[in-house]
């Protein structure tokens, strides 16, 4: 088997799993309704029923952007504004996209070890100015796991959750990777939502393996008031929705989504050991979920790059990111960590 030089580039550089690709093809075989007048849009829709334990609202769209932007326009008016961590994806890679569909909320951005968000930070940036003059704090967006690999525990979620509401704050979640985040909690997935207060969460599993198509889960149907016309224009509404939504099938039915997470989670701490292993390798905050945050001494990036690996450097200067996927084999651990030694 070749080396897979993209293996820790991204979850995205994976391609669809083999369980998504299966109802996908399932989905290809009869004309269907469209718009989301089809049997697999309404059979995820229940699935996620079941995986929440409670009646809930949804909407696909295709991309984690669209289901961030969206469900925070159903949030937030004009005048509001969304407190984040500074290293959140609604405030460093959507490009506006939530002050652009919320119509110019403004994103108040917090700082906050391994890019979690604090009451702390929360009161501080909502008591600084309480004035007309400044947009009025309406929402907290808490990503989970977070952009740096971390969990919330349910208590850290509860505290954070509870004191938004102690000031009149939604909260949303961004769960782009929420599957490694249950997996690796061991909770259920209502524990770490509505059942710790979360209002609205965006929900991904194309990084988990369905290829497109995020899901806008409303725990509260009265905010969802009039989404479906949101999504429409921000042309989000998938015409043939099947495709978007037989991946969901083939990953909700079985617990199939929890299986790939923890496995991506286990191929993470193993490459963390392996790392841990090599002279000159710092790592760089907990690994809780799909990601190894690294320092390598400053040559070794460009040296791995002459020898094909692809892998970003975000934290700070320098810094590694490696993410595994369900593609992720222990080959390409060794093949990376070899050359690592070797550079
Ligand atoms: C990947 C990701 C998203 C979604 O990004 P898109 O490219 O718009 O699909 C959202 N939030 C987080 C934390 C992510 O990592």
């Amino acid at each position: 088997m070749s080396i897979d030089h993209y293996a820790f580039a991204s979850d995205n550089a994976s391609g669809i799993c083999p369980e998504a690709w299966a109802a996908i093809e399932e989905a290809n075989t009869a004309n269907v309704g469209s718009y989301g007048e089809d049997s697999y849009t309404e059979e995820a829709c229940r699935l996620l029923c079941t995986v929440f334990e409670r009646d809930v609202d949804v909407y696909f769209v295709f991309n984690g952007t669209a289901a961030n932007s969206l469900s925070l326009s159903a949030l937030c008016k004009s005048y509001h504004a969304i407190i984040a961590h500074k290293k959140s994806h609604i405030h460093t890679d959507e490009c506006g996209g939530p002050e652009h569909f919320t119509g110019g909320s403004k994103i108040l951005p917090c700082s906050g070890e391994h890019a979690k968000l604090t009451t702390a930070e929360i009161d501080r940036v909502v008591m600084k100015r309480r004035d007309l003059h400044f947009p009025k704090p309406k929402a907290i967006s808490v990503t989970q796991c977070t952009e740096f690999g971390t969990t919330y525990s349910v208590d850290e979620l509860r505290t954070l959750t509870e004191f938004a509401r102690s000031h009149h704050l939604h909260v949303h979640l961004d769960g782009a990777r929420f599957s490694n985040a249950v997996a690796s909690l061991g909770v259920s997935p209502a524990e770490i939502t509505w059942k710790a207060g979360v209002d609205v969460m965006s929900f991904g599993l194309t990084k988990l393996g369905v290829g497109v198509g995020e899901a806008v889960v409303f725990f509260d149907r009265d905010l969802a008031e009039e989404l479906d016309y949101r999504c429409k224009q921000a042309g989000q509404l998938a015409s043939k929705m099947r495709f978007l939504t037989a991946g969901w099938c083939g990953l909700l039915r079985n617990n199939t989504w929890i299986e790939i997470a923890r496995r991506a989670n286990a191929h993470a701490q193993i490459l963390r050991e392996q790392l841990s292993l090599v002279p000159g390798v710092d790592l760089l905050f907990p690994t809780q979920a799909n990601a190894v945050f690294a320092r390598f001494p400053q040559h070794v990036n460009a040296a791995m790059a002459s020898k094909g690996w692809h892998y970003y450097e975000l934290a700070g200067i320098g810094d590694s990111r490696l993410m595994c996927s369900w593609a992720t084999c222990k080959e390409d651990i060794f093949a990376f960590v070899n050359d690592l030694r070797q550079c």
